[in-house]
């Protein structure tokens, strides 16, 4: 079956109500009918729900549809996007390895890799994500994984994929990838090798701003040891959460293919505007990596970013001229968002290092929702005519 039936017809079994949209399970623990039972469930020689810490049948359906949707044999769900990405660095690392990462990755991952895994001994070497001849480079003895986001948050930046992941199989390191903005519909990276797929749920996957979520897939050998990080220290999905996300699955195609029409739309009409130095969207021709961007991606997603004229204060002063928009700090949402990291996000990191990692003062960040595309381009026109 395609994409979007799989998305839709995945379903747990139903229950003996008949329901016809699948039920929620909201219970910690489940019965058995015996000793017996319970003991062979608990051995593993049946199969069955016991505590849902380690399963829940919510949660599983979320998870087979990932698993599905990325083209590879097993997911598992967790509490959000950072739970996925933890794990699935906790999963395989241990003190004394060494993770090769693009520079180009989510904040907070950034503060993993550089604060969080380094105090447990786990040292990290960023690579710039636009020059892959360099990475082999970075390679140690102790290399274990090669972590990169692509595109990437905020910069949308490209990552080669079947290059990298040629890289990987040739020294023996995990290719994990964070396909968060582009999402299963517009890019399966374990098509071009990946060993590790990670998601934050939370954008567009729930793509309604509900409720966060992530989740983690790959092989069935690798995701068993994910589910046995998480199922040990106990970062999993909630039951109506993986409901909810499971729902919202059903509609990702369709959602995502709106988001990109209205982004590539709007993107268009920016890279024409007088107040702006430079627009970046994946599936702009203008873009330095547009021709990798189309062979791994089907559409460009629904993020742009553009760097303002006069730095700082014209930032600051955007965000207060839009009306439609929202600021917030959210992704992925049926309702458009415009940030400016310079001085939200990225506030407190000394400035040479933050315009390393191409967040220049004017950069600002516009996920582009499923409002009418008239009313988008409306509101971020007077917002730019108002500087
Ligand atoms: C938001 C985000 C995450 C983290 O996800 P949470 O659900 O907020 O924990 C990771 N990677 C990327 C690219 C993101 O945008």
């Amino acid at each position: 079956m395609k994409f979007e039936t799989r998305a839709i017809r995945i379903q747990t079994e139903r229950t003996q109500h008949r329901e016809h949209s699948t039920a929620i399970y909201p219970s910690s623990s489940f019965v058995f009918d015996s000793a017996e039972q319970m003991q062979a469930v608990f051995e593993g020689s049946e199969e069955g729900n016991i505590y849902s810490r380690f399963s829940n049948p919510s949660v599983k359906e979320f998870e087979e549809k990932i698993a599905s949707l990325e083209n590879v044999e097993s997911a598992i769900a967790t509490a959000s996007g950072m739970a996925a990405v933890f794990a699935s660095f906790l999963a395989f690392l241990k003190q004394g390895d060494h993770v090769l990462a693009s520079r180009a990755i989510f904040g907070s991952t950034f503060q993993v890799l550089s604060h969080t895994l380094k105090e447990y001994g786990i040292d990290c070497t960023y690579v710039d994500p636009c020059k892959p001849e360099t990475w082999k480079e970075a390679i140690q003895v102790n290399t274990k994984m090669f972590y990169v986001e692509t595109p990437s948050n905020p910069g949308l930046d490209i990552i080669d994929l079947s290059y990298a992941s040629q890289m990987c199989k040739e020294h023996e390191m995990l290719f994990n990838v964070d396909n968060c903005f582009a999402t299963p519909y517009l890019q399966q990276p374990a098509k071009f090798g990946a060993d590790l797929i990670v998601h934050s749920a939370t954008k567009f996957i729930d793509g309604q701003g509900r409720v966060l979520g992530g989740a983690v897939a790959g092989s069935k050998e690798h995701i068993e040891k994910v589910y046995q990080f998480i199922r040990r220290t106990g970062a999993c999905l909630s039951p109506f959460n993986a409901w909810v996300l499971s729902k919202s699955l059903e509609t990702l195609a369709v959602r995502m293919d709106r988001h990109c029409q209205n982004a590539l739309e709007l993107a268009n009409y920016l890279e024409k505007s007088k107040n702006i130095n430079s627009v970046k969207y994946p599936f702009l021709s203008s873009h330095s990596q547009y021709k990798l961007a189309k062979k791994q991606m089907t559409q460009g997603g629904g993020i742009i970013s553009f760097e303002l004229k006069g730095g700082i204060d014209n930032g600051i002063k955007f965000l207060n001229a839009v009306k439609l928009c929202s600021l917030t700090a959210n992704i992925g949402d049926t309702r458009s968002i415009v940030s400016h990291p310079a001085s939200t996000t990225h506030l407190r990191m000394p400035e040479e290092e933050r315009l390393s990692l191409g967040i220049t003062n004017g950069l600002v960040r516009i996920s582009v929702g499923l409002e009418h595309i008239d009313d988008i381009k409306q509101d971020i026109e007077q917002a730019l005519n108002s500087l």
